[in-house]
This record gives C-alpha cells, sequence and structure tokens, in this order.
C-alpha cells in the first residue's frame, strides 16, 4: 500500500504554498507535514499547527484541504491537524518565553478593560493557547475581583509563583498589596514592579501574555517597550463620543512608545433586552468600528452589555459568559480576529534570505 509518488509529490508542491499561521512560513519548510498517505482510496493527510494559532485552526484546516484538492481534485481526501512543537524562545533582555505579548489598554477607566483583558486571555486558553494573565493595572487592579483569584504569590527558587486562574498563570498587583491601598507609585517604582512581573515570574512557557494596562497613562507602556518587544496593543473603548476620543489618545500614546496598535474593541456595544430580545444602543454604535476603519486600524469585535457580564464580574465567575450564547461568540470572534491579524502579519512579513554557506 502507500500512496503514487506522483500523486504525493502534487500535493507536495501545493503544500508548499500553505503558509504556517504563527510564522507565515511555508508549512513544507518548517516540517508540519507529518504524513501524506493513501489508505482504503482515500487520501490521507496530516499536518502539524502550534497551540498560538489554535483560534485560527478551521481557517488553517480549510487552506490545507484546498492545497489537497488542487493537487488531487477527483478524490476522497481527509486532512487532520495534528499538535506541532515550537517552544515559545525568550524574549527581549527578561528572558520572558512567551510568542506574542498583547497590552490591552484604553483612554479611561471603567470601559471594561479588565474585563476584555481577562476575557480575551480565557478566550484563547479555552481554544488551545497557552496563556498568561499579568494585571499591570497599579492604579486600579481589578483582575483578582473580576477573576475571584484571591490568595499571595509563592516563591519558587528565586522566581515569583503566579495564582492560578484556571489554569492560566494570574499575576496582578492587587496580589501584592492590601486592595484598599491606593497604590501611589511613581516611576522608577513603577518601573521595578513592571520588570519584577515580566523578569521573575515563573510564567512557564506561553504563546501570549495578555497584559491588563493601566488606562491613559503612558508610564508602564514605556516601562514595558524597553523590557519587551511588545507584540501589540488593543485598544477598548465604548462607543460614544466622548470615550471613543479618549481611545483616540490612548492610540497616540502607545504609537509614541513604538508599541504597535493591533486593534481596537468596542465594549458595551448594544444591549440586548433579556425579556424581549429586542437591541438597544445605549452609547450609539459602530462608533469605535468607523474610527478604526478611519484610522486604517483593524476592529477585532463588539461585546454587548449584558447585565450577567457585569454580575459574573463581581462574583469573580467570569467562566460562564463562555456558556451564554449572548456573549460568548462575541469573545471568541475578539480571540480569532486577534489572531487572524497576527498571522496575517506574520505572512506579510519578508522571508529572511538565507544565507548562501561557505566552505
Ligand atoms: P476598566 O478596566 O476599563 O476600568 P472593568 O473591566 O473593570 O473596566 O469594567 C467596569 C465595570 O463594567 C465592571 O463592573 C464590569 O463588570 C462591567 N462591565 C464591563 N464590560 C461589560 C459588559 N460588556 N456588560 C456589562 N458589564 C460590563
Amino acid at each position: 500500500m502507500g500512496i503514487n509518488s506522483d500523486i504525493e509529490k502534487l500535493i507536495l508542491t501545493q503544500l508548499q504554498d500553505v503558509k504556517d499561521p504563527e510564522t507565515g512560513r511555508s508549512i513544507a519548510k518548517s516540517k508540519q507535514i507529518h504524513e501524506v498517505n493513501e489508505i482504503d482510496g482515500e487520501i490521507q493527510v496530516k499536518v502539524g499547527m502550534t497551540s498560538f494559532a489554535s483560534p485560527v485552526k478551521q481557517d488553517f484546516h480549510q487552506s490545507v484541504e484546498e492545497a489537497v484538492r488542487r493537487a488531487c481534485p477527483e478524490r476522497k481526501i481527509s486532512v487532520t491537524i495534528a499538535h506541532h512543537d515550537r517552544p515559545a524562545q525568550p524574549m527581549g533582555t527578561v528572558g520572558l518565553t512567551a510568542k506574542a505579548v498583547i497590552a490591552v489598554g484604553s483612554g479611561k477607566g471603567g470601559v471594561g478593560k479588565s474585563t476584555s483583558a481577562t476575557c480575551l486571555a480565557m478566550a484563547l486558553q479555552r481554544s488551545g493557547c497557552r496563556v498568561g494573565l499579568l494585571d499591570a493595572d497599579v492604579y486600579g487592579p481589578s483582575i483578582p475581583h473580576l477573576t475571584g483569584v484571591r490568595g499571595q504569590v509563592t516563591k519558587a527558587d528565586d522566581k515569583i509563583g503566579p495564582l492560578d486562574f484556571n489554569g492560566i498563570p494570574l499575576i496582578s498587583i492587587g496580589f501584592m498589596v492590601p486592595p484598599d491601598q491606593a497604590v501611589i507609585w511613581r516611576g522608577p517604582m513603577l518601573h521595578s514592579a513592571v520588570t519584577t512581573f515580566v523578569r521573575d515570574v515563573a510564567w512557564g512557557n506561553l504563546d501570549y501574555l495578555i497584559i491588563d494596562m493601566p488606562p491613559g497613562t503612558g508610564d508602564i507602556a514605556l516601562s514595558l517597550s524597553q523590557l519587551l518587544p511588545i507584540t501589540g496593543t488593543v485598544i477598548v473603548c465604548t462607543p460614544q463620543e466622548v470615550a471613543l476620543i479618549d481611545a483616540i489618545k490612548a492610540v497616540a500614546m502607545f504609537e509614541k512608545v513604538n508599541i504597535p496598535i493591533i486593534g481596537m474593541i468596542e465594549n458595551m456595544s448594544s444591549f440586548i433586552c433579556p425579556d424581549t430580545g429586542k437591541q438597544y444602543d445605549i452609547f450609539g454604535k459602530g462608533g469605535a468600528k468607523t474610527y478604526a476603519e478611519q484610522a486604517q486600524l483593524p476592529f477585532l469585535g463588539e461585546i454587548p452589555i449584558n447585565i450577567q457580564m457585569r454580575e459574573r464580574g463581581d462574583e469573580g465567575a467570569m467562566g460562564a459568559n463562555f456558556d451564554d450564547p449572548q456573549v460568548a461568540p462575541y469573545l471568541e470572534k475578539i480571540a480569532y480576529q486577534l489572531v487572524k491579524h497576527l498571522s496575517q502579519q506574520a505572512a506579510a512579513k519578508p522571508v529572511q534570505p538565507q544565507l548562501p554557506v561557505l566552505g
């Protein structure tokens, strides 16, 4: 048994053009084609994908399937996506092992930045990514409240052990100072706190570190940008004009410290009445989308206002949002759009020229 070598060649040629969603490189060149075979008249192809790309797995499956179909249009085919291991490399001067660091920012407080950051981390993790969550909102660390995670950090060797939020390593300044103590820190102290968060915490091997940034100010963003190559920031805003003006300031602030803007999320975009199912656009609608279009920034999606979402936040039961059909699809879509954009950016990157081998 086995596959006819001409068909195999045709398939491998077509697969050359399929790009790995994480690196943007050909899956043929990065040894992600695990198997090309024919069993009982069916062409079976197995390719590998890293956990980083989990949210776009269906798209990847489809592009592999299309490539195989181009090679043998008349045949019955079956494509399997298997796990491909590619550990993260240490980043920047601090040695954090993550593949992407995503800062979640906003122009002002109260727009749902921490809620969005937590939901983004959860949505990525639920689809299969390895995710860490860092609450760097030193002025109002609300992630312990939203997640219901309480406790103290632990010391392991010379590292700080993060707390666990349903399998997501979690660090917050709220675990280090009593919740009623406003943190009035200035530049050097902030810088050293941020350095501790990314350098001294035993984050493990991550695909994504999601950072909940303080609203508005640039101190933490500047510190982070000096320590790590931040992949980019996601700006959260509500649709009304005033929040958008603040969001525009946030975009300018991140640009000033050379952190790329990945896109915008519109939170509290509409209210679906639980009694009637009717939709009300309390703060207007589509403002962030329009702004994103004008500023040529990707729009990553929207989250409706939802009473249960607020209640779940207060009860520290954010996980329930993913069992709620009124909310879950919006959160999953944002994670999908984020990874899709990262993947498109990777594919658009110029290919590193191969150095000639001297000898
Ligand atoms: P920020 O981090 O911008 O200050 P939070 O994420 O702490 O904002 O959210 C502020 C409040 O709004 C919290 O009580 C939270 O539960 C609530 N909230 C956030 N997003 C929504 C939403 N889409 N629907 C209902 N309540 C929300």
